[in-house]
């Protein structure tokens, strides 16, 4: 039951992304994937009662406290799309290019399905990039037609916190070690391209949901805070993401591929 939307949404003779399939026992990992769809965003996801419970995360995760994410929960994924890193290609669900970000173990600060059921998650985080302890706090929407999915992300005050988290510093994979371009390579520029003509032309928008939230969550984020977000943009262009720290030595040992 829990994948049923998963399964529903793909065509797996088009998808190279894994079946739904129910997992036995209770390991706790997680994955972050940096996901080039209809949009950039991440996708937060933790491994619990036999599935990934997912988040689409616009901005992805932040070191910073002073960062609280819009994290807009998504259908369940099965277990095994842990270490999905790929394309998508054009035509399908969340057609573009699929990064490992990053990935770990998590520890429920408490009962975990209880905290999820109240919309209070507390947990902390061991991978690669995000460490320490983390919330994800359901918001109660009070605007009509909203359907309820959307979650803040937020770091906690502890010894990993970063003011100033730039997450476009981290452009690579922890499987592999590439970039999002060096993961879509040439023909996956092509597909990308060509999917944003076809949701342009008004065509069968998959993304739709994700984007029209998106453009929402930023309309009233840019009614509530002009300043911030002006202070934000200013910083942004100032801080230029040049150089990607990157670490050299790729641990390729068990990596799996599915491009
Ligand atoms: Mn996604």
């Amino acid at each position: 039951m829990a994948l049923e939307e998963y399964k529903r949404k793909r065509d797996f003779k088009q998808t190279p992304e894994p079946p739904a399939k129910l997992e036995r026992g209770e390991r706790r990992r997680f994955v972050v994937q940096k996901h080039r769809a209809t949009r950039l965003h991440y996708d937060f996801r933790l491994e619990m009662e036999g599935v990934l419970k997912s988040w689409a995360v616009p901005k992805g995760p932040s070191l910073d406290p002073a960062d609280k994410r819009l994290a807009m929960q998504v259908e369940d994924h099965p277990v095994s799309y842990f270490d999905f890193e790929g394309i998508i290609p054009a035509g399908n669900y969340g057609a573009g290019s699929v990064m490992v970000w990053d990935a770990g173990t998590w520890e429920p600060q408490g009962d975990a399905a209880e905290m999820l059921h109240k919309g209070d998650l507390k947990f902390r985080l061991n991978g690669e990039k995000l460490k320490g302890d983390f919330a994800l706090v359901h918001m109660k929407s009070r605007r009509p037609g909203s359907k309820g999915t959307e979650w803040l992300l937020i770091k906690h005050r502890d010894a990993y916190v970063q003011e100033g988290y730039n997450i476009d510093e981290y452009d690579y994979s922890v499987l592999t070690k590439r970039t999002m371009d060096e993961i879509a390579g040439d023909q996956g520029s092509a597909e990308w391209k060509s999917s944003r003509k076809a949701s342009a032309g008004g065509a069968s928008k998959k993304n739709n949901w994700l984007a029209e939230s998106i453009a929402k969550a930023d309309a009233k984020k840019a009614k509530a805070g002009k300043k911030s977000a002006a202070s934000k943009a200013s910083s942004a262009t100032a801080k230029k993401p040049g150089k990607t720290a990157r670490p050299t030595s790729a641990s390729s040992g068990g990596v799996k591929k599915n491009s």
